[in-house]
């Protein structure tokens, strides 16, 4: 497993940070996004450390992008959101913060004007916890 020691998704990864866990299997990691754009927030990462799309290995991204697929499914069963966008981010020009390969699933909220970048406002922890076990992936 490719790992980065100074990498914050790395530690998730590998347990010395806590999350709020969605889902996990042997290639990716979901979590929910603990600065939420909107109530749902959640992001899926490959457990190989890759800074970014160019950098990802194929069979890395394909997992990622079937566990987007099954977290989108449950957050869609919770919560019923209007809708939802998968967001990616690659450098600090597109407003990437994190330098591990991540996809964003953000469900939206009728009328919530969601800009790009939206701005990194702390989430109410027990709020957070809550909303993870509302999200049952299967
Ligand atoms: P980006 O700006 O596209 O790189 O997205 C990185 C995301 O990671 C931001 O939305 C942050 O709120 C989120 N984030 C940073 N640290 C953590 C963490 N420890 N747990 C959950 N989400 C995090
Ligand atoms: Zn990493």
């Amino acid at each position: 497993m490719a790992q980065d020691p100074n990498c914050i998704f790395c530690k998730i990864v590998a347990g010395t940070i806590p999350c709020f866990k969605l889902y996990e299997d042997a290639k990716t990691l979901a979590f929910l996004d603990i600065n939420p754009a909107n109530p749902g927030h959640a992001l899926v990462i490959p457990k190989n450390h890759a800074p970014n799309l160019v950098a990802s290995a194929d069979d890395d991204l394909a997992a990622v992008l079937a566990t987007t697929r099954r977290v989108a499914a449950a957050i869609e069963h919770a919560l019923k959101p209007y809708g939802f966008n998968l967001l990616q981010a690659n450098g600090p020009g597109a407003a990437q913060s994190v330098m591990h390969f991540h996809m964003h699933i953000i469900p939206r909220v009728q009328g919530d004007d969601l800009k790009m970048n939206w701005g990194l406002k702390p989430g109410d922890k027990a709020a957070l916890a809550e909303m993870a076990k509302r999200i049952k992936v299967v």
